[in-house]
């Protein structure tokens, strides 16, 4: 039998990465086994399969389009615009810190089966997903191929360093080429799932007429929610706080939250006890109320500059999945808007009037509000 009609036996799917639900699922025959001699063959099955994947390709993998993602959100995003043409999972969970996920053997099994890898980029998994892909040996989703999705490339990007990346590298910054937390603003959902309706529908051309049908069924349901959202979260507009990681930016920016600083010193540099005297000192001085971080973070420092503070801790999920009830992109948003807006309590009283401080920030990702229905 010539290799490219070879059938290509697919081992049983693992306890991890986490599938999503809303995407179709596999049978789970089988599971216990596996998992059982899992440690002994992961490895070795691996670049078994590596070796195979390179000349059967797509054609020998199941007919549904097989699509990784490094995060929940983005599995979400994903089962949203594919729907059944397409299985999704994702490498991490929700509740996992996306800059540092444990690099598994079973993670290089589930790349080498993957037809479209979708990432956030922007170096957010440049620690751990690099070498997993690498290993995979599928040439599918190595860069620059159609199947190596960077979700990036769809949004605006915010907080973009004037500092060479390699020098910010070097001194541990984990934002030097701007701020990856980007997908929960609906623009950003929106442009994501622009992007991968657009390069799914090169991968699996006949199901382009359904990935577009259902990401513009995506596009109205989100305008319908944005305008709700923006409404809730009036009250926010003006109001100070203060985040662990530079990673809300982006949905501050988008509610009209006023981010006066941060707990760690940059982006991935713990805490030190100067930098926190020192926020203390702003805090007050600002009079901040509200400290917003990922619910991955330890919060006991996070309480103790509230205690000294006055100010309420947030401790927030950040992607789909980082708790039971956010099974969806509008499960996640829907949860941290009402959670911010419970916790930072009716506006104050007599407010300052607000100078014009962010002037004419121009409609798009980012700005002040969320654009009307319609593609980017
Ligand atoms: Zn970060």
């Amino acid at each position: 039998m010539p290799p490219g009609t070879e059938v290509t036996p697919r081992p049983e799917r693992l306890p991890e990465p986490h599938r999503v639900p809303g995407a179709s699922t596999r049978s789970r025959r089988g599971r216990g086994l596996f998992r059982a001699i899992l440690p002994l063959l992961a490895l070795g099955t691996a670049v078994f399969f590596a070796g195979r994947a390179a000349f059967t390709g797509r054609a020998a993998a199941a007919s549904k389009l097989q699509v990784v993602t490094t995060i929940e959100t983005l599995a979400a995003l994903a089962a949203e615009v594919g729907g059944p043409r397409i299985d999704v999972q994702s490498l991490s969970r929700g509740y996992q810190d996306p800059h540092f996920v444990p690099a598994k053997p079973s993670l290089i099994l589930t790349l080498n089966r993957a037809d479209a890898l979708v990432y956030v980029g922007l170096d957010l998994e440049s620690g751990w997903l690099p070498p997993l892909v690498q290993q995979s040996r599928n040439p599918r989703i190595q860069a620059g191929q159609p199947g190596n999705i960077n979700g990036s490339t769809a949004i605006r990007v915010e907080d973009i360093p004037s500092v060479p990346a390699d020098q910010l590298r070097a001194l541990g910054d984990v934002h030097p080429l701007g701020n990856p937390h980007y997908w929960l603003p609906p623009d950003n959902a929106r442009a994501l799932a622009d992007l991968m309706a657009t390069r799914f529908s090169e991968l699996d051309p006949g199901g382009a007429g359904t990935y577009q049908a259902r990401a513009q069924a995506f596009d109205a349901k989100l305008a319908a929610k944005a305008t709700e959202w923006r409404a809730r979260a009036a009250q926010l507009r003006g109001r100070k706080v203060v985040t662990y990681h530079k990673s809300w930016g982006y949905l501050t920016r988008w509610l009209g939250l006023d981010e006066v600083g941060y707990i760690e010193p940059k982006p991935g540099i713990p805490p030190t006890a100067f930098h926190t005297g020192e926020l203390i000192k702003l805090m007050k001085q600002a009079g901040v109320h509200l400290i917003l971080m990922e619910n991955y973070y330890p919060r006991s420092l996070a309480d103790i500059i509230a205690r000294d503070t006055g100010a309420r801790v947030l401790a927030l999920p950040a992607n789909v999945g980082a708790v039971p009830g956010a099974r969806t992109y509008f499960d996640l948003v829907d949860g941290i808007v009402n959670a911010i807006v419970e916790a930072a309590g009716p506006a104050p009283p007599s407010p300052l009037p607000r100078p014009a401080a962010q002037p004419s920030a121009p409609p798009g990702p980012g700005g002040p509000a969320a654009k009307p229905a319609g593609p980017p």
